[in-house]
């Protein structure tokens, strides 16, 4: 095993120090591991020169992965959703470095993480290697989550890289060749054109409907002989899906779903699957096992931990979480050089407690230990405003005796509340909703925040701005890192989006589907990418999708 990555000969400095004055003696070696959401946004806004930055990911690009769904049907192309990090990450006064392999092991104790190239027969036969850091980030977002079903991994696509995508693509395409051969029973037939999808959140959702619209709007013209054998069924746990959603989202989704065709089957949960069927677990049925014959199935119901993460957090007393813990500055807990952002953190929320505490005895002026409704209702703007996820978690689950006192048409705003019965209602939001969404927009916002602490590091030494009363511990310089959530979107097919954005306010339908376009056209990290894109979607519009299975 070599040391110091940097030395590498596969390795290339792709930003320059030239106008960089600062000795290279001071200059503080950064290791960020990942290339997506999180690493990418901390890349694009890191500007400070006492920084060497060397970047370890096995992908050598950016995945814009809102996108990965249109690739599978081929709506956009898998090239125009990537971007070389070679292209996004130079920088006139920050040295960064890229080694494309795949971290398998941090030794925090003795600051290195250990890598190993992902092509083979490289560093003339050795494939490991070690790079030290002063400061390490820990970006590599998640794994799929099958739960331990049996035969997940062996029989079903995930959807969650830009390969998943392609591979789905050409298996939806095989599908229906395969039936279209002769020869074939017509229960075989029906059974290779039966799409199963596991999980009824975003990302399930969406890929039935891309699918849906793909074999409508174009299979069925191509192949006319199979058409009505078709069926796409999503099989969800929960009794709803999109449960993240506002009600009037899951509604509009499920019975627009159900005219469509769409067999959406909620309390079914997937127990084994084998390569041609899949068991469920009818939960409204007393249990009762059923088997659902498939020709392709797409496992989709959330994120799991990386096993070197898994290591790590078992080598640093974190073994029983689901993902690396962090403080509010987005520092591992227990260190003061290690960060983790994106999908594989998570922040410890216990000060969440503390803070709602002092704003509720701020807002008791006259100490009564009560407030009237209105009064709270106030309160619980400013908390909300400070801690979003309080108010997507009382939308979405709703809590009916917190979430009622907060409609303002339906109490009596004068009645009186004693401030430590909210406390306790409060305090069950609190350990219910510890986790912020694992999407992109927590990931780039962490990205972000943090480059902005580092543009800034020397600064907030002489001139902190973190709260008050951290300072004497000498460890908050800066502001804690607040999540801003700015809404999420649901596309439902047909050229219909679901929105739910801040303040409430929900659309579904055509307008959305264009806000739609234009979010996600303008959210592409660079020109190029952003011109691919919408060429792709014009030419959808003008030609369809391409069927060939290349
Ligand atoms: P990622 O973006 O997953 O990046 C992880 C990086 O780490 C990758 O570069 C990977 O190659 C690298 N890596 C992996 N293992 C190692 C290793 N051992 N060593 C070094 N590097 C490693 N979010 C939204 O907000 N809106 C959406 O519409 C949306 N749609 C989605 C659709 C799909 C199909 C999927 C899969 C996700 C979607 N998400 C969406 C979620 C979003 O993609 C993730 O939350 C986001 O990617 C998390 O960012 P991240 O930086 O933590 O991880």
């Amino acid at each position: 095993m070599r040391s110091g990555g940097g030395v590498l000969g596969y390795n290339a400095v792709v930003g320059s120090s030239e106008d960089a004055v600062v000795d290279v003696a001071d200059k503080k070696k950064v290791v960020v591991l990942g290339t997506g959401w999180a690493a990418t946004n901390f890349m694009k806004n890191l500007n400070n020169p006492k920084y060497d930055v060397q970047v370890v990911s096995p992908r050598n690009y950016f995945a814009f992965t809102p996108l990965l769904p249109s690739v599978t049907c081929g709506t956009v192309e898998a090239r125009s959703i990537v971007e070389p990090v070679r292209n996004i990450f130079p920088k006139k006064n920050v040295e960064v470095q890229f080694s494309e392999a795949e971290c398998i092991k941090i030794d925090a104790e003795n600051k290195k993480v250990y890598c190993r190239s992902i092509s083979k027969n490289n560093l003339n036969g050795q494939e490991e290697f070690a790079v030290d850091y002063d400061i390490l980030i820990i970006s590599v977002g998640a794994n799929v989550n099958t739960f331990n079903t049996p035969g997940v991994v062996e029989n079903c696509h995930f959807l969650k890289e830009v390969e998943d995508a392609e591979k789905i693509r050409r298996t939806v395409i095989d599908c229906f060749e395969r039936a279209s051969l002769p020869d074939i029973s017509e229960e075989e037939r029906k059974r290779i054109l039966h799409f199963a999808i596991v999980g009824g959140g975003p990302t399930g959702v969406e890929f039935a409907a891309a699918l849906h619209d793909f074999v409508n709007g174009d299979l069925v013209k191509l192949y006319p002989g199979v058409k009505d054998l078709v069926k796409i069924t999503l099989l969800e746990a929960g009794n709803h899906i999109l449960s993240m959603f506002d009600k009037r989202i899951t509604n509009f989704a499920e019975e627009k779903f159900g005219r469509e065709g769409i067999d959406v089957k909620t309390g079914s949960m997937v127990v084994k699957v084998t390569d041609k069927e899949i068991c469920t677990k009818e939960l409204k049925n007393g249990g009762q096992i059923t088997s659902i014959p498939y020709g392709m199935a797409v496992w989709s119901t959330g994120i799991g931990t990386r096993p070197f993460i898994k290591d790590f957090m078992s080598q640093i007393g974190q073994g029983n979480r689901r993902a690396l813990l962090t403080d509010e500055w987005l520092r591992v807990e227990g260190f003061n050089d290690v960060y983790a952002l994106g999908d594989c953190a998570t922040i410890n929320q216990r000060k969440v407690m503390e803070d709602i505490a002092a704003i509720f005895k701020k807002a008791d002026k006259n100490n009564s230990g009560t407030l009237t409704v209105k009064e709270f209702q106030e309160v619980m703007g400013d908390i909300c405003e400070r801690y979003p996820q309080v108010e997507l978690y009382l939308k979405n689950k709703q809590m009916s005796n917190i979430s009622d006192l907060l409609k303002e048409d339906n109490v009596d705003v004068k009645k009186q509340l004693n401030i430590e019965e909210l406390k306790t209602a409060l305090s069950k939001v609190d350990s219910q909703m510890k986790f912020l969404p694992a999407t992109a927009q927590v990931a780039s916002q962490q990205g972000t925040y943090l480059a902005k602490c580092f543009n800034r590091m020397e600064d907030c030494e002489e001139n902190p701005e973190g709260p008050l009363r951290f300072r004497g511990e000498g460890r908050h310089r800066f502001k804690p890192f607040r999540y801003k959530h700015l809404g999420q979107f649901a596309p439902l097919g047909g050229e219909k989006t679901a929105a739910q954005l801040p303040g409430d306010w929900v659309s579904i339908g055509h307008s959305s589907q264009w806000l739609w376009y234009s979010v996600y056209a303008s959210k592409q990290v660079t020109w190029r990418t952003r011109a691919l894109v919408v060429t792709d979607w014009t030419r959808r519009f003008v030609f369809g999708r391409d069927s060939s299975r290349i």
